[in-house]
């Protein structure tokens, strides 16, 4: 057995696309990332979404939206991946960690009122392995504080909370295509939003602060429409960045999205088999509480107090296992800005990530149970 952590499902639809794209023969920003771009706002109900190259630069960008003054404060959880507090530091800003919640290991609303400060200016709620941040909450709260709320979604593409998805509850939402997340480009991101206004301007900041995309202003330079001689002409107004989604990566993202709910299905599917399987384990539990119909859980988690040997007892079975996620606040670069965090620090020690993309199989997955089971067999005799 070899079983993988993560793993694209990628196919026959995914190499249409790209075939197309390698007829026109325009790989870079162009008419696919147009059409993946309307495709995805109509998926996920809101009025603008710009395609990037990764949901580091979709964080990164939607804080620049706000032009928030050098040194105004951030709030983000302690639990999550670098992208979410690094997308702080390079705006200019400071992290401040919130710690989370015991049971759902996302971010603590009463611990969001400890560690806000008049200094803090926005918050970015992570719907960690796809559980969702009680969203009505944090936006009354968010109202109060006159915070501006950016959703990290790189857990949840197609996720719904309380009947509505999210990246569509906070001011701007971020969503990762990166090869493991929930749906992928290879690589990518993207930055949605109703506020288009707010956004808009993004597009050239993705583009090296370019006004114009390349694409159209190629579509003009053959001329079939305009008769100019300016298509060649564009301003540098803002420092950008080079951010954009390519053709190659939308081509697969107009494929991915449409077997985003089935992926998302397949995924509660493995999710119930594993809560089953693992039900009457004493010393293996969710990681947090699996609810239907709300998320779109990105991976199976697990809380075990003897987590190295059982990564071990896997591993020896040929099955990969993660950590998601070791806090923040106990990494080099953010240590400066630690503060109480220790909920974070002493649960995190537990977690483990358990195969669950979409292509695994349900004899995998007993094998994987029966894997759970023999360790518990084991830690039981000792
Ligand atoms: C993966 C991830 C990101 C970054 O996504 P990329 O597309 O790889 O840049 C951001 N936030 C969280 C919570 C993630 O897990």
């Amino acid at each position: 057995m070899n079983i993988r952590l993560f793993k694209p499902s990628v196919g026959e639809e995914e190499l249409a696309n790209i075939r197309e794209v390698f007829e026109r023969a325009w790989l870079g920003n162009g008419p696919m990332v147009v059409r993946f771009e309307e495709a995805w706002s109509k998926y996920i109900g809101s009025r603008m979404s710009i395609g990037v190259n990764s949901a580091t630069a979709a964080l990164h960008l939607a804080l620049t939206a706000f032009h928030f003054p050098e040194g105004k404060k951030v709030l983000v959880p302690a639990i999550t991946f670098a992208s979410t507090a690094t997308a702080v530091l390079y705006n200019r800003l400071i992290p401040v960690f919130v710690d989370v919640d015991p049971e759902t290991v996302s971010i603590d609303l009463n611990d969001l009122q400890r560690k806000y400060d008049k200094d803090c200016v926005a918050v970015i709620p992570v719907h960690n392995g796809g559980y969702p941040v009680p969203m009505d909450k944090l936006m009354a709260l968010a109202d109060k504080l006159n915070l501006k709320v950016i959703e990290d979604c790189a857990h949840c593409a197609g996720g719904e909370y309380k009947g509505r998805k999210l990246g569509t509850w906070g001011h701007i939402g971020c969503f990762s295509f990166e090869e493991k997340k929930c749906m992928t480009t290879g690589d990518g991101g993207m930055i949605c939003s109703d506020d288009v206004e707010l956004i808009e301007p993004l597009r050239a900041y993705r583009w090296v602060g370019i006004d114009k995309d390349t694409w159209r202003r190629a579509e003009k330079a053959s001329g079939l429409t305009e008769n100019e001689a300016m298509h060649w002409h564009y301003e540098i107004a803002v420092l950008g960045y080079k951010y954009n989604m390519n053709d190659i990566a939308a081509a697969i993202g107009l494929a991915q999205l449409k077997k985003l709910d089935a992926m998302n299905a397949r995924r509660a599917k493995i999710i119930e088999r594993y809560l089953d399987g693992i039900k009457n384990l004493r010393i293996i539990k969710p990681i947090f509480p699996y609810e239907r119909g709300n998320g779109a859980y990105w991976y199976f988690g697990i809380r075990c107090d003897k987590r190295d040997e059982l990564i071990i007892h896997l591993k020896n079975r040929g099955i990969a296992t993660g950590v998601h996620f070791y806090p923040l606040t106990l990494q080099p670069l953010f240590r400066k800005y630690a503060v109480d965090c220790r909920v974070a620090e002493g649960i995190w020690g537990n977690f483990i990530t358990l195969p669950s993309h979409p292509d695994l199989t349900d004899s995998e997955i007993d094998f994987v149970l029966k894997s759970l089971n023999d360790f518990e067999q084991l830690y039981s005799e000792v």
